[in-house]
C-alpha cells in the first residue's frame, strides 16, 4: 500500500497545523482534510442541535403566531413539492435523461428526508439555521461552511444519515453520521435552500423586526429615565 503521508515533506497547509500532509493533492492533513470533506471548509465546526435548538424555537413560535392555518398549510405544501420534485429527478435519472450523478444523491436523499419527515419541522429547522447564521454570522466561516451544515442538519433529522456498527471494545453498538461526497452535499443544500428561501426570507425579515422593536423599547426606557434627572 502506498504510504498517505509524505513525512520527509511538506506539512499540512492550513496555518499552524504541523501535521504531516497527505501525499495528495490536497496539501492537508487527515484530519483537516476530512473536516473540509464533511464541513466544507477546513474550519467549519459542526453546528450542535443544542445550538441550533433557540433558534429553530423562534421559527416555532412565528408559525404559530398565524391563527388562519395558512401558513402551516403553505408550508406543507412546500414540503410535498420538495418531496415531489426531488422523486422526479431520481425518477427521470433511472430513465436514463442525462445529468449528474450528484443530482441524482442529492434528489434521492431529499426524498428520503421529506418522507421521514414532518413539514413543519423541517421548516423551522431551516430557517433557523438560517437566523442563527443573520444573529451569529461568526459560526460559519464560508458560504460552503454554511451550506454544508444546512445540508447535514436537514439529513440528520431522519436516523437515515446514520450508520451503526458493533463495537468490539465498547461491548456496544455504535452510532456515526454517513457523509455524502462532498458536491453530492451541496447538490442537497441547493434543493433546501430554493425549496425554503421565500419562507426564510419572512422569518429573518420578521425576527429582525421584533429585534428591531425590542431594541427601541429598551431605548425609550433609558431616555425615559436620562430625563427624569434625580
Ligand atoms: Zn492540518
Amino acid at each position: 500500500m502506498a504510504d498517505l503521508f509524505n513525512h520527509g515533506g511538506r506539512s499540512c497547509s492550513v496555518p499552524g497545523c504541523t501535521a504531516p500532509a497527505r501525499n495528495d493533492h490536497s496539501h492537508l492533513c487527515e484530519a483537516h482534510r476530512q473536516r473540509q470533506r464533511r464541513h466544507g471548509h477546513v474550519r467549519q465546526r459542526g453546528i450542535t442541535k443544542a445550538l441550533l435548538r433557540p433558534y429553530v424555537a423562534r421559527v416555532r413560535g412565528i408559525i404559530d403566531k398565524d391563527t388562519t392555518g395558512q401558513l402551516a398549510a403553505a408550508l406543507h405544501q412546500l414540503h410535498a413539492l420538495l418531496g415531489d420534485r426531488a422523486r422526479q429527478s431520481v425518477a427521470d435519472a433511472l430513465s436514463g435523461r442525462p445529468g449528474s450523478k450528484w443530482e441524482r444523491i442529492a434528489g434521492q436523499e431529499v426524498a428520503k428526508v421529506v418522507e421521514a419527515t414532518n413539514a413543519l419541522d423541517c421548516a423551522a429547522l431551516v430557517a433557523g439555521l438560517f437566523l442563527l447564521r443573520d444573529e451569529e454570522p461568526g459560526q460559519f466561516v464560508s458560504e460552503d461552511g454554511f451550506r454544508f451544515q444546512l445540508a447535514r442538519l436537514f439529513r440528520a433529522q431522519t436516523d437515515l444519515a446514520f450508520g451503526s456498527y458493533w463495537d468490539q471494545e465498547a461491548g456496544k453498538t455504535k452510532t456515526v453520521y454517513r457523509d455524502l461526497s462532498p458536491r453530492a452535499t451541496a447538490a442537497l443544500a441547493r434543493w433546501v435552500v430554493d425549496a425554503y428561501a421565500r419562507f426564510v426570507g419572512h422569518v429573518v425579515a420578521w425576527d429582525r423586526q421584533e429585534r428591531t422593536r425590542q431594541a427601541e423599547a429598551l431605548e425609550a426606557l433609558d431616555a425615559a429615565f436620562a430625563a427624569m434627572k434625580p
